[in-house]
């Protein structure tokens, strides 16, 4: 299985970013001289190599799904709308501010913009985002099957304390966007209830490969719960397993935080909401 590198630190990418126009694709242990930096234009052709990996690992379909990453000053390069994702070429991409405003590029960018932009704007460390429907991680979502339940160790180090899931909420909703930027501080990805999942990373190689992971945890705990029901790690298995996290810095900047008052008041508002429409 893909993981990403157990040494990397979070703090190498925005040490990179101060050097203008120079970006980061892949770090390999801890030292900042060993991420590869790379030019615009690489970094564009990696935003399109994600997109058809997206399409290739039947993770979207239609115009589903969508990639973006952090450049200096404001800007991201970004996935266009209305183009299937084994289609997309570094001629369609486009560079937007946080507003989602198109500064070049002749396409449009794709409408979930603000599922993106809620991620950057509470992560400064988050480098690129990674959104699809892969089919058993949003099939657990629409089953309201949770992952929040640890059952192997490697997705522990590499994720956290099982995968977070974010109750349904419609797009563009503000309440929704609140509940998402709160989560974005807890972990590096997520169930979208009956949508699908977001991954985000210091590298754009982290955020594919989170992506990757969560669906391979998804498909495993589908086909374990045919087989009889899973049977989770204990509790003394996991915390030895949190530390090494930690101390890899890989966790996230309140991982082990509980959602405030004022949150669960809005998971409420929503929970109530979708009550009275069922
Ligand atoms: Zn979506």
């Amino acid at each position: 299985m893909h993981q990403p590198p157990a040494q990397d630190n979070r703090e190498i990418p925005r040490k990179i970013n101060a050097v203008r126009h120079v970006y980061v694709l892949h770090c390999v242990g801890g030292s900042a001289t060993r991420c590869a930096v790379s030019s615009l234009e690489q970094v564009k052709a990696a935003v399109v190599d994600v997109s058809h990996k997206l399409a290739q690992r039947e993770w979207v379909a239609n115009h589903d799904g969508n990639v973006s990453f952090r450049l200096p000053e404001g800007r991201f390069v970004a996935t266009p709308s209305g183009v299937h994702k084994a289609d997309v070429d570094h001629m369609m991409l486009v560079i937007v501010d946080i507003d989602g405003k198109v500064l070049e590029g002749s396409r449009k960018l794709f409408s979930e913009w603000e599922l993106h932009r809620a991620l950057y704007e509470a992560r400064p460390d988050v480098m690129a985002v990674v959104h699809a429907h892969p089919p058993y991680a949003t099939a657990c979502g629409v089953a309201g099957v949770s992952l929040a339940q640890p059952v192997m160790v490697e997705p522990v180090v590499s994720l956290g304390d099982g995968i977070i899931s974010v109750p349904f909420f419609a797009p563009r909703s503000e309440e929704g966007l609140v509940l998402l930027a709160d989560a974005a501080t807890r972990a590096d990805a997520w169930l979208l209830e009956n949508h699908g999942a977001l991954s985000v990373g210091p590298t754009l190689e982290h955020a594919y490969l989170r992506m990757e992971l969560v669906e391979h945890q998804a498909k495993i705990q589908t086909i374990a719960r045919t087989l009889g029901g899973i049977r989770p790690l204990s509790h003394d298995v996991i915390v030895p397993l949190l530390e090494a996290r930690s101390k890899a810095g890989l966790t996230a900047p309140r991982e082990t935080a509980t959602p405030s008052a004022d949150l669960r008041e809005t998971i409420a508002r929503l929970v109530a909401a979708e009550l009275r429409l069922t």
